[in-house]
């Protein structure tokens, strides 16, 4: 089935607009390094705070401010104006400005934890930093997997454990032979900022839960909330997390190593002091996106040969397949997903198989 052309307008805006984010971030860091700003930031923080860390800190808020700055047109139209003229979102923009807000104030505290972790390690460790903070942000990406649910999440939203006794019996059911143990089922007041629908098994360890959004909840039968939920299970069953980390730790190293490679490279060029000269951030993060961009095809690729995988067991798990495909025509219509992208589209930017070939795989099965 062709995609509305109400969809395809949707999808393309995103992207273009995704494209644009992208190379307004891009921009300031490549005219933040080739102007020289950089090392004039550094200086000025430096001349009112002595103290290293401190002067770091003072530079990761300017930085912050003026990248927030120019970011900010696209985040509206994006996060707001986008949404709102699709009739997906129920957020007024005060709501929208506050979770904005919000938003920059987590992201400047993880942010500024890790980068002046990072610039510490540096300085105490300048040979081996690399591999040193390689371990850390392994270890960090782990405890946030794990502290998510508890206290990332509920910053943003509100959860309360669900009320529907028969519904809440069936998942644990459902968790219970997938040999995962779940923390309880809990409601995600999705209601209040969207019309889109999701579900999710988050957490790690002793925070593990499954959070199903009123959204969902409202429109879905029990049968095809088993069915996305057993989908959730199947990653589990197939140690996709694991993976997944593993993977992570692997770019992380290989990110740092080059970082490294290309500080050491280019410091005299930029006019930095030495590797734990900070004026060097942004030829940090240019490295770091220029490696995921690389890696993104790889990346989608396996996910999307996972998501296979997940599909697969929920199929087997779940007594119909027609619940599964109902759930899948609902996620679609409600979220306004493309149900047949351009292939190009969804070999480099998909994460998931598109809807139409997930339920053409579980049709034939
Ligand atoms: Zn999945």
């Amino acid at each position: 089935m062709e995609d509305s052309p109400q969809v395809k307008r949707y999808h393309r805006t995103r992207r273009v607009l995704g494209v644009v984010g992208f190379a307004l971030d891009l921009a300031l860091l490549l005219i933040l390094l080739f102007t020289g700003w950089t090392v004039s930031l550094r200086s000025v923080a430096e001349r009112f705070f002595p103290v290293p860390a401190l002067a770091l800190l003072v530079y990761l808020l300017l930085f912050g401010a003026i990248s927030q700055g120019i970011g900010l047109p696209v985040d509206f139209l994006k996060g707001y104006w986008l949404e709102h003229r699709y009739g997906l979102s129920n957020l007024t923009l005060r709501g929208w400005m506050k979770d904005l807000v919000k938003g920059w104030a987590v992201s400047a505290v993880l942010m500024s934890l890790a980068i002046e972790f990072l610039y510490a390690t540096v300085r105490y460790r300048p040979a081996h930093w690399w591999i040193l903070c390689g371990f850390a942000f392994i270890a960090f990406f782990v405890l946030l997997a794990n502290l998510a649910p508890v206290l990332l999440l509920p910053i943003f939203y509100k959860f309360e454990p669900l009320e529907n006794p028969a519904l809440v019996a069936r998942l644990l059911e459902l968790s219970r032979r997938a040999g995962t143990r779940v923390q309880g089922v809990f409601e995600w007041k999705l209601s209040e900022k969207s019309k889109k629908a999701n579900a999710a098994l988050v957490g790690l360890g002793n925070t593990r839960r499954i959070i199903l959004s009123d959204t969902l909840l409202a429109e879905f039968r029990e049968d095809e909330v088993e069915a996305v939920l057993a989908h959730e299970f199947g990653h589990h069953v197939h140690h996709h997390l694991a993976q997944a980390i593993g993977l992570q730790a692997l770019a992380t190293f290989l990110g740092f190593y080059l970082v490294n490679r290309a500080l050491l490279e280019f410091s005299r060029f930029f006019g930095f002091t030495g590797l734990a000269d900070f004026a060097n951030l942004p030829l940090l993060v240019l490295v770091s996106v220029g490696l995921s961009l690389a890696l993104l095809p790889v990346v989608n690729g396996h996910s999307r040969r996972m998501e296979r995988q997940a599909d697969l067991y929920a199929l087997r798990a779940i007594p119909e397949r027609s619940s599964f495909i109902s759930s899948m025509e609902k996620l679609s219509t409600l979220n306004l997903a493309e149900r047949r992208p351009h292939p190009w589209i969804e070999f480099l930017f998909h994460s998931h198989p598109s809807i139409e070939k997930r339920i053409a795989f579980a049709q034939k099965l």
